[in-house]
């Protein structure tokens, strides 16, 4: 059993999220962000860095995903008992939320590395028998109800987690914000570190804001307007009681609504983007403010299919903890490369052909598209032009889909049963399935296991992606619209295919299917099939030309020396 004492020796930077992927049996985490702030954790781990987790405990998770007959998608309660895995800590802090006192507990898990390294996480509990019942529920359910369950939670986790960490004994240096959902820390900081002075001419200057944004470093994911966090003043001042006045928290958060993307990026003094094409975008849209880029990676090790990991095992040792070994990724013979990747095809293949009867070949060019099933994802792009699909593909393809779409997202649930449907009408010329439920175990699998990996979103909605990061670790093509990450991973006919224009040009879905199916036809297929050698020359490209450096190794040394020591 963990004391937490042993993590309160040295100070610690804490690293908020409203959703960390820890592991799949955990279903607090929806998607991208939350998979990589277990990635950050995960890294820090086993690098030994000083961080401590927090977030919420969503006991009732986000949600089991079912699919029917007819491509609905139905949602089912996930679950999960905190006590299979964490321990709940005595301390006890409270927040106001309307003017009730809600207290919260925390329960500690601790993710631990096989160098020794461990990290302390702390899942924050409304949960409680003193509180409310309307109270208790705000820490049930991520991204679930309203605008108001959603301000709550906020209050919670940003307001809560800094109360909690000090009433632990955390002494903390940093507050690393992972994404705008836990801005309202700086609030409580600026709060803390009131100036004591009696009589002062301007009001303003007894708000330290150096002092807090010295403490602040904010990670910001959205790369357009509509996609921040935002609150109406009136839902604010109604729900959050005695922190700081109404003036002074529109000085930092916006004259009109709160936005907490504003809010983190007044009160921080480092800020990034995920991706260097984001930090454009993200300086485009907020003008003035200095952002920075770390671009994003993925944990190797989690992220390595077991038949890869013995395979660099036995030819890169130390590649784990030191991904840039995988620069001498040519020291693996093509054959051993093809018969760890077959292995791995071979799973998930007999996965599919166990859980949906599609008879899937081991043989035959297998894309893989998995991520939430959202609008700007565009994972129908494929399905532009079913015939002229049909033609390049029939008995050389076979497709294999996932993907949840948020309960409210009504477009997103339309594409799962728009692909569901298409799926239905080629089963017998291109073989496709969607398959249920996609959490972190499925995407290893899936990941692991096809020949290519798609992804199709709409410019400049993908501010980083981190699916075809994962794809590279274990061999996989990545075939992408120029957006994100991979513009930066992207060499064309090296380590993979783009799909549709440049960089920052704006989507063009009839030129990007149109380049889709070219290459698909001209390029993809003729490869796979006609010049093995070839292939697995970029599959080893993407182990050392990708992977080497999209992992999450390298993104937290970067989090370290621009971010964290300053
Ligand atoms: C990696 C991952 C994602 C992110 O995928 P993108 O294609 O980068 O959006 C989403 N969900 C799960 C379960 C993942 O493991």
């Amino acid at each position: 059993m963990h004391n937490i004492t042993d993590f309160l020796k040295d100070p610690r930077i804490a690293y908020f999220s409203m959703e960390i992927g820890i592991r799949s049996d955990i279903p607090t985490y929806s998607g991208g962000l939350g998979v990589l702030a277990g990635d950050t954790i995960r890294s820090a781990a086993d690098m030994n860095l000083p961080l401590v987790g927090v977030t919420l405990l969503t006991k009732k998770g986000y949600f089991r995903q079912d699919i029917d007959e007819d491509g609905n998608q139905i949602e089912l309660p996930d679950e999960w008992n905190p006590e299979e895995y964490m321990v709940q800590l005595p301390q006890r802090v409270s927040v106001f939320i309307q003017e009730r006192q809600v207290q919260i507990a925390a329960w500690l898990y601790v993710v631990e590395s096989i160098t020794g390294g461990r990290v302390p996480v702390l899942f924050l509990d409304t949960d409680l028998d003193e509180n409310h019942e309307e109270d208790r529920g705000i820490t049930h359910y991520l991204y679930g109800g309203d605008q108001a369950y959603r301000f709550k939670q906020e209050i919670v986790l940003g307001i809560g987690g800094v109360r909690m960490l000090d009433e632990i004994g955390f002494e903390i240096k940093k507050y690393h914000m992972n994404e705008g959902h836990s801005s309202l820390l700086t609030l409580e900081l600026l709060k803390r570190y009131k100036r004591d002075i009696e009589e002062v001419w301007d009001e303003r200057l007894i708000w330290d804001v150096e002092r807090v944004r010295d403490l602040c470093v904010f990670t910001t994911h959205t790369p357009v307007e509509a996609g921040h966090d935002k609150f109406d003043y009136e839902l604010v001042t109604t729900l959050l009681c005695d922190i700081v006045p109404i003036e002074v928290l529109k000085e930092f958060g916006g004259q009109d609504m709160l936005n907490m993307t504003l809010l983190a990026l007044n009160l921080s003094d480092y800020v990034n983007g995920v991706a260097k094409m984001h930090r454009e975008v993200s300086r485009n849209m907020f003008p003035g403010y200095e952002i920075h880029a770390i671009t994003n990676g993925v944990h190797t090790y989690t992220w390595t299919h077991p038949h890869f990991k013995s395979l660099f095992d036995r030819y890169l040792p130390g590649w784990a903890n030191e991904p840039e070994i995988f620069v001498r990724v040519g020291k693996i013979p093509d054959e051993e490369i093809w018969a760890s990747h077959m292995q791995a095809k071979k799973e998930l293949i007999d996965y599919i052909n166990e859980t949906t009867q599609a008879g899937f070949s081991y043989e035959i060019l297998t894309i893989g598209f998995a991520r939430r099933a959202t609008a700007y994802k565009r994972a129908d792009l494929l399905f532009s032009d079913i015939k002229r699909l049909v033609s390049i593909g029939e008995g050389k393809l076979q497709i294999v889909y996932a993907g949840k779409a948020h309960p409210k997202d009504e477009p997103g649930k339309a594409l799962i049963k728009r692909i569901h449907q298409i799926a239905k009408e080629l089963r017998d010329k291109i073989k496709i399935v969607y398959l249920k439920n996609y959490n972190m175990d499925l995407a290893l699998k899936i990941i692991a296991g096809v020949d290519v990996w798609l992804n199709t979103p709409q410019k400049p909605y993908e501010a980083s992606g981190t699916s075809g990061m994962k794809a590279a670790q274990n061999g996989v093509i990545n075939f992408s619209v120029l957006d994100g990450w991979w513009i930066e991973g992207h060499i064309e006919g090296y380590t993979g295919w783009s799909i549709g224009g440049a960089p920052g040009e704006p989507s063009d879905p009839i030129r990007e299917a149109e380049d889709l199916y070219g290459k698909l036809q001209n390029i993809i297929i003729p490869l796979f099939y006609e010049n093995r050698p070839g292939w697995i020359k970029m599959m080893k490209n993407s182990i050392g030309m990708i992977a080497y450096y999209f992992n999450s190794h390298r993104m937290m040394r970067r989090y370290v020396t621009e971010a964290y020591i300053r």
